[in-house]
């Protein structure tokens, strides 16, 4: 009975998965045209500070494809590393967000993600330095956002590539910390301007005090080293209130602000100046 349960079972989970890389490969297809199509386009997510209110957005980017609707990037990152599109994706991502970022007002930032392969793209530096020239952007507005995980990839050169952005004037962002390797030798090799503290420690920080200890020593362990710390995934006032008396320098997450279109963010902003954001948070 054991066998044939098992037998049906593999034969329900194959179909299933049938259709799962029936979609895959439908979508990886599509993939290859949505650029060119213009189906991308990106969200902004505000940064604020305590005190201070909105100092930048991150900006996310999304596929609007024509059957299936909007594809999280979750889902059409790793597609589009594993068939070597990321690199011209990433590059278009990098300009619109410049561009719109010159229409803000000009002490805001602006942060891009940038994935492995763009990382490891031996153009990214020339290509950086292109975009800022083009879009007159001011390079300190620039926040460029990675993962540790990029980091394990190739490192002899991987310090030549952040100390050059460096030297560009752009910022650099460790994103997710806390949730690779969180190898403490990257703190100590490599320039980075801002830690963002992973969500995961974040959503417990209210009833979990070994989500605070982790918290408040990320947040010293950063201001030691003269890093800011920024905590992405602020949903409740209790975590956003928390972590500006812990001396967080900005907040990141949906009670302050859920990703946007880049149409919205003139009304965004017009209403944060009338009802203050976070306004709670004023002290
Ligand atoms: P990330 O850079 O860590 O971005 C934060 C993610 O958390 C975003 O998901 C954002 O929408 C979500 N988020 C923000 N606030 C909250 C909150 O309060 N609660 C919860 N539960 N989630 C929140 P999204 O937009 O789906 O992006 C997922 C990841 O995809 C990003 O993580 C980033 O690693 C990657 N990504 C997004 N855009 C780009 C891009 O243009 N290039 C590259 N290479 N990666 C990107
Ligand atoms: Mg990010
Ligand atoms: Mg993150
Ligand atoms: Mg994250």
């Amino acid at each position: 009975a054991a066998k044939k349960d098992g037998r049906g079972r593999a034969r329900t989970f194959t179909r299933s998965m049938l259709i799962v890389l029936e979609q895959r490969e439908m979508l990886r297809r599509s993939l290859r045209t949505a650029l060119q199509e213009g189906q991308f386009f990106i969200e902004y997510q505000p940064f604020v500070k305590p005190r201070a209110s909105i100092v930048g957005f991150e900006a996310l980017l999304r596929w609007r494809h024509p059957l299936v609707g909007i594809i999280p990037p979750s889902v059409f990152i790793p597609m589009a590393e594993a068939d070597g599109l990321m690199s011209e994706i990433g590059q278009w991502m990098l300009e619109q967000a410049c561009r719109a970022a010159v229409t803000w007002p000009s002490h805001f930032t602006v942060a891009v993600n940038l994935s492995s392969a763009e990382f490891l793209h031996e153009g990214l530096t020339d290509r950086v330095a292109q975009i800022l020239d083009l879009t007159g952007i001011r390079a300190d507005r620039v926040e460029l956002e990675i993962t540790e995980s990029v980091l394990l990839e190739r490192t002899i050169n991987n310090l030549d590539t952040l100390n050059t952005l460096n030297l560009l004037g752009v910022q650099i962002s460790l994103d997710d910390f806390g949730t690779y390797y969180s190898s403490l030798s990257y703190l100590k090799n490599f320039p980075f301007d801002t830690i963002k503290i992973d969500q995961y420690f974040i959503k417990d920080l209210e009833h979990d005090e070994k989500s605070q200890t982790i918290v408040r020593s990320i947040i010293a362990l950063s201001h030691g080293l003269g890093m800011d710390v920024t905590a992405e995934g602020v949903e409740t006032e209790g975590q956003a209130a928390w972590l500006q008396k812990e001396g967080c320098d900005r907040l990141q997450g949906y009670f302050l602000g859920f990703p946007i279109p880049a149409e919205a963010i003139g009304e965004f902003l017009r209403k944060s100046a009338a009802v203050p954001m976070a306004g709670a948070l004023r002290t």
